[in-house]
């Protein structure tokens, strides 16, 4: 949160400001504290975001709460139809969205496509609704007496979500929460938030009534006041573990519903095997996709002794392809999203050799196709971590992979489990068998075989384990939809003259 105060001799009066979105429409709310928006490529400040105060989100919660009382009853055909049309003119405008996102958080304009798409993908899924919020109906369970069950929305419900994916993540959850019923307050990360705003307009444009969806922006006021309001039935967070840990333990302290999906350490481990180039082009792809800026980017790779070596050195070679650039260029990695986290990132390429690792490929001296006040760093490789360095430990969230060198499966596996993370992890092999026993053994939520970011399709569900997930169920697919309803039971019966009379024994199936 402190990343807000870089840079502020660039602010001057003329600054735009960010505004709220509430009842279907920018609202400035009454705080005049405010945030910095940076355009990371260029290293300036764009824009200001407002900061909600704890009246400014009550205000949203009103709203929300109002137009729920409409929403919840608005037949399963009326959810549908704006959901699909939400889908089409996301599908036409994706291009403007791409670019808003490039603009704030830096990615490459081809990866902010490929996050709307993954969105999209849930969006199409809460298309489903009529079919994944069917209740179980049981006939006779007693004489003449039926047993069914109904799935409702909860309410109002509190989204809050991480710079790094600015426009999937709110997708994931309010694409179902809507679709279920439910109003919504997004509280999105401050540091890319005109992407919510944006998706909010759509929705209203898509036919959601106004109120349904709001958008207040902010640091840890307008976090807590969600997290305290009585009239928010559900939590879903995605961010950083410590935060994760304290948004769980406080909503559900408030008598919240909660998901709080955590921080990751991902390893992919590369048996002697596997087709080598395969596993060099992934281990590239996903650890210096986005800046390695992902929850599911590999940031370890466990490569076994006896090829090991030949695996560096075809990394290494890949890596002298990549162009680190702004996003807007077709470079393949853009910048870091703050100078403060650039530096943070950087300052492990230091501890990695003074831990007794070997920097391979320094990601300080890439030359840059970009303004050079842009906060940037190359993709950096590092081998013979030792996993009592920090840099092994600590999430780094930026384009530095290292390489632990392991014995055999056991041992991969043995860093694997003691990791406290268990967000995603990969096995690159050709032997089913091997990885037949790693899904089986590791202790991680999602498992990828040949496959180094296995992102679960839209219907099925997101989520990891240990310190990377708080709460019992996961993002989009059925789970979501568990999520976003609460089950009520109904036992019927039709008066019928053969039934009657006066017993206080406890109910009993005749
Ligand atoms: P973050 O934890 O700093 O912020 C996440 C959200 O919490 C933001 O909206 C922010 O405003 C708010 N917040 C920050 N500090 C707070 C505080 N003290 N009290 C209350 N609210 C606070 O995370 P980030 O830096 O925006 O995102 C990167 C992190 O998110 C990484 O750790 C990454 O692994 C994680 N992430 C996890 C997943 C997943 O599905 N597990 C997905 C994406 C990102």
């Amino acid at each position: 949160m402190t990343d807000t105060m870089e840079h502020t001799e660039t602010v001057d009066a003329d600054t735009t400001v960010l505004d709220h979105w509430v009842n279907g429409a920018p609202w400035a709310g009454s705080s005049d504290r405010t945030g910095q928006v940076f355009n990371p490529a260029l290293g300036i400040v764009q824009k200001r975001v407002r900061f909600a105060s704890r009246d400014d989100v009550g205000e949203a919660v009103e709203a929300a709460s109002a137009a729920w009382a409409l929403w919840r009853d608005a037949s399963i055909a009326k959810r549908q139809a704006v959901l699909f049309n939400f889908r089409e003119l996301l599908n036409q405008r994706k291009q403007e969205l791409a670019e808003i996102l490039t603009a704030e958080h830096g990615k490459v304009l081809s990866d902010a496509l490929g996050e709307i798409a993954r969105g999209m993908e849930v969006v199409e899924f809460a298309c489903g609704v009529g079919h994944l919020t069917k209740g179980a109906y049981s006939e006779n369970v007693s004489t003449g007496v039926d047993v069914y069950t109904l799935r409702q929305p909860l309410g109002v419900v509190g989204i809050i979500s991480p710079f790094n994916f600015p426009a999937m993540v709110p997708l994931w959850f309010f694409s179902v929460a809507l679709a279920a019923g439910n109003a919504v307050v997004l509280k999105p990360s401050e540091k890319d938030p005109t992407a919510a705003n944006w998706m909010a307009a759509l929705l209203t444009e898509a036919g959601l009534p106004e109120g349904v969806f709001n958008v207040v922006h902010g640091d840890k006021e307008a976090v807590d006041a969600l997290l305290e309001h009585p009239d928010v039935r559900g939590i879903s967070f995605v961010g950083s573990t410590p935060i994760a840990k304290y948004v769980y333990e406080t909503a559900t302290a408030h008598g919240k519903r909660v998901q709080a999906f955590g921080g990751a350490k991902n390893h992919m481990l590369v048996l002697p095997d596997a087709d080598l180039d395969l596993a060099a082009d992934a281990a590239v792809n996903a650890g210096f996709g986005s800046a390695g800026e992902r929850c599911m980017a590999i940031s370890v790779v466990l490569a076994v002794d006896t090829v090991a070596d030949e695996f560096v050195a075809k990394v290494s070679e890949r890596m002298k392809t990549l162009r680190t650039g702004d996003g807007m260029r077709g470079c393949d990695m853009g910048p870091l999203i703050t100078g403060q986290h650039r530096d943070k990132v950087t300052s492990y390429i230091d501890v990695a050799a003074s831990d007794g690792a070997s920097v391979v490929v320094d990601g300080r001296d890439v030359d840059i196709d970009g303004d050079p006040n842009g906060f940037w760093l190359g993709p950096t490789l590092i081998d013979n971590v030792p996993t009592t360095s920090s840099v092994y430990a600590d999430e780094v969230f930026g384009p530095v992979l290292s390489v632990v060198r392991v014995e055999g499966y056991e041992d991969g596996l043995d860093i694997i489990n003691s990791s406290p993370y268990g967000n995603g992890t990969a096995i690159f092999t050709n032997d089913g068998g091997a990885a037949r026993r790693f899904q089986h053994e590791a202790t991680v939520g999602m498992i990828g075989i040949n496959v180094p970011i296995p992102v679960p399709v839209a219907y099925h569900s997101f989520g990891g384990w240990k310190a990377s997930h708080f709460g019992d169920t996961k993002a989009y697919g059925p789970h979501a939809f568990e999520f976003f309803t609460a089950e009520k039971a109904v036992t019927s019966r039709w008066l019928d003259p053969s039934h009657g009379g006066i017993n206080l024994g406890f109910p009993q199936h005749d």
